[in-house]
This record gives structure tokens, C-alpha cells and sequence, in this order.
């Protein structure tokens, strides 16, 4: 019994020794918090808000639309909804990139010729996943 508490004393004080060093840097950094919290306090600023948050682009920029692209037209894109400028037979950069897919996989609908007028190109919606690969496998087949 006595040799099981010398041992239990022994072993108290050994890991006391040990997280010594531990418990003094939680006290330092209790105390860090502390003094930070009463400082924003002094200062009335919000704790949350620290020096290292920036804004976003989109943040400072606001939600203005139709940045200007570089190669950019006057003209705006002839598919209907689509608010950018024409860059490209009429289309924006996204809308002729989807024209010369749809034209390379045989897919092209019957509105989407190049240099439509704008707004007049109605979009489509490829179908994706399975459905999506089931499609193109279709209109490979069909053009061979
Ligand atoms: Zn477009």
C-alpha cells in the first residue's frame, strides 16, 4: 500500500516537472488573449476583424458587370442572355469556344452560325455525365 503511493508521488511530481514549461506558456498566452481582448476593447475595434483579413477583388470592385476584355467588340455577344462583348465571329470567348466544340463533335444547332446578330442565338443546354458521353458518342457515330 505505501509503496504504491510513494510510486504514484513519484510519478506526480515527474509529470509536473515535465508539463511545467506547458502550463507556463498557456498561462503566457491566457494572458496574451486578456490583453489583446482589453485593447480591441480600448480601441473599439471588433475583435474579429484582424490585420490580416483583405478584402476580395469582387468585394472592392462591387457588382459591376461587363469588365472589359481585352479583343473585346463594341458588339455584344449574339447569344440571348449573355452580357459580355463579342469577341469572336460575333460570339464572347466562352460562347466561341462552346461554337467550335459543338462544331467539332458534330452537335451544332441550326441557330448558332457565325457572325449571328446579337442577342439572337439561343443557348443550349448539353447534357452531362452519362447522358452527356451517351450524346457525343451519338453525334461521332452519325458523322462517320
Ligand atoms: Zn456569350
Amino acid at each position: 500500500m505505501s509503496v504504491d503511493k510513494v510510486v504514484r508521488d513519484i510519478v506526480r511530481s515527474e509529470v509536473e516537472r515535465m508539463i511545467a514549461p506547458l502550463a507556463a506558456a498557456v498561462e503566457n498566452l491566457q494572458h496574451q488573449g486578456t490583453l489583446a481582448q482589453k485593447l480591441t476593447a480600448l480601441l473599439g475595434a471588433s475583435p474579429k476583424r484582424g490585420p490580416g483579413r483583405k478584402l476580395s477583388l469582387k468585394s472592392m470592385l462591387g457588382n459591376k458587370k461587363r469588365i472589359r476584355v481585352e479583343g473585346a467588340t463594341d458588339r455584344p455577344c449574339a447569344l440571348i442572355g449573355c452580357e459580355r462583348d463579342a469577341r469572336s465571329k460575333g460570339y464572347c470567348a466562352a460562347h466561341y469556344q462552346k461554337l467550335r466544340m459543338l462544331a467539332r463533335t458534330g452537335r451544332l444547332p441550326l441557330g448558332w452560325s457565325e457572325y449571328a446578330p446579337p442577342h439572337s442565338v439561343k443557348d443550349i443546354v448539353l447534357p452531362r455525365g452519362r447522358a452527356g458521353a451517351k450524346a457525343l458518342a451519338a453525334a461521332r457515330k452519325v458523322k462517320r
